[in-house]
């Protein structure tokens, strides 16, 4: 049986760490009727990984997979009984067992939305019911070569694994098709940032608008950065947005300039002014801000900043930084480091009022790519 503490413990490892995927293995699964790969190469959330649950059927986790034993001494082995075995190497020990979220129907290619393009290029099940999708693909800050260094938006077209902009229309049925199968119950948007003042505000309410008249229950998440013109946060709310997601994704400011350059020029206080204006807008604790960690901040110092972004009723969704799949080689974020701040961060939510429990959609709601309400839960 595992408690709410060692589902914290587990879960922060296995984000930090990843696993090591034997190439050689991957058709020897497939023999077995297992599809396994590294996962997506791009877009939304941390790339390069897959979905799995802990033993307790409940703790997700989206795992990176690397092609190389030499980042992680957690191997993924033999499939027994339907759970994964994962060996810690270097203490030649089972490490735990793992059961791999299969791929929705619909990523088959005789699946196309009614103007013929592949459903899997328009949204993809993050999870096992959050349906995703970056409903604009192109992002200013690559455009000006300032894009943040953990981001990989633009990979996907450059793959053909998705198209630049999606309607209504296309999303709609996508949804229809997700949720035939059990595998949309909630939706994350993201986007990239458009040079508009609107930041891509507009984008987002047109689709919103148009995929709530054809569900309007289901809850939507939407993600932007800060927006000079807070109006906009009323009118995504009015669009038929359920949570939003402002994210400043790095704390500290010397890192920022480096790690976000083209996001730098917005400071703290326009991110603070977005955050209470939003919570006035959206409601307790349908607010949320990623924040990465792993790029050697001072941890006191970090701890203090989530403070400030908690005490206005932010959620703080904390994720160790994945590098991008042939990208610049990004750290691997210290477990122990990180389950520190995630038990101290729980204590600070609880401490101010803030429950991640209680979002409605998104990327709080699915708690794949941080351990952050586990901690939570562990905590109360
Ligand atoms: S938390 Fe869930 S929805 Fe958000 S990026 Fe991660 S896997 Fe996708």
């Amino acid at each position: 049986m595992i408690d709410n503490h060692q589902a914290l413990k587990i879960k922060t490892e296995l984000l930090c760490k990843g696993l090591y995927l034997d190439e050689r293995l991957i058709e020897h699964y497939k023999a077995q009727g297992i599809n396994i790969d590294y996962g997506r190469k791009g877009g939304a959330g941390p790339s390069g990984g897959r979905y799995f649950l802990l033993e307790d059927g409940l703790t997700l986790i989206n795992i990176a997979l690397w092609n190389n034993p030499k980042k992680t001494e957690l191997s993924l082995k033999e499939n027994k009984e339907g759970y994964f075995q994962v060996y810690n190497e270097n203490r030649n020990e089972l490490f735990g067992r793992l059961k791999l979220i299969r791929n929705p129907r619909f990523y088959s290619p005789e699946f196309k939305t009614s103007d013929g393009i592949p459903m899997k290029k328009i949204a993809l099940v993050h999870g096992i019911d959050c349906l995703a999708s970056t409903i604009y693909q192109k992002c200013v800050y690559w455009g000006c070569g300032e894009a943040c260094s953990f981001c990989g938006i633009e990979i996907s077209l450059q793959n053909d694994s998705t198209i630049v902009e999606k309607n209504a229309k296309q999303m709609s049925e996508v949804i229809n098709a997700a949720k035939k199968e059990g595998r949309c119950n909630h939706m994350t948007l993201t986007s990239g940032t458009d040079e508009t003042l609107d930041k891509g505000a507009n984008r987002y309410i047109e689709l919103l608008k148009g995929v709530k008249k054809n569900h309007a229950d289901l809850p939507l998440h939407i993600q932007i950065e800060a927006l000079e013109d807070l109006e906009y946060i009323n009118r995504l709310k009015e669009a038929g947005a359920d949570t939003i997601g402002i994210h400043i994704e790095v704390l500290d400011e010397n890192l920022r300039r480096d790690i976000t350059p083209g996001k730098f020029h917005l400071s703290h206080k326009l991110y603070e002014n977005n955050w209470k204006h939003a919570i006035e807008v959206f409601g307790t604790n349908q607010v949320s801000s990623y924040i990465l960690t792993g790029f050697g901040e001072n941890k006191v110092k970090f701890l203090r900043d989530v403070e400030k972004v908690v005490s206005i009723g932010v959620i703080p969704y904390i994720t160790p930084v994945r590098s991008i799949p042939r990208k610049k080689d990004l750290p691997i974020t210290d477990y122990n480091e990180l389950l520190d701040i995630y038990t101290k961060t729980a204590e600070l939510m609880i401490q101010y009022g803030v429950n991640p429990l209680k979002n409605r959609a998104g990327c709080v709601r699915c708690s794949g790519c941080s351990a952050i309400n586990e901690a939570y839960k562990a905590a109360v």
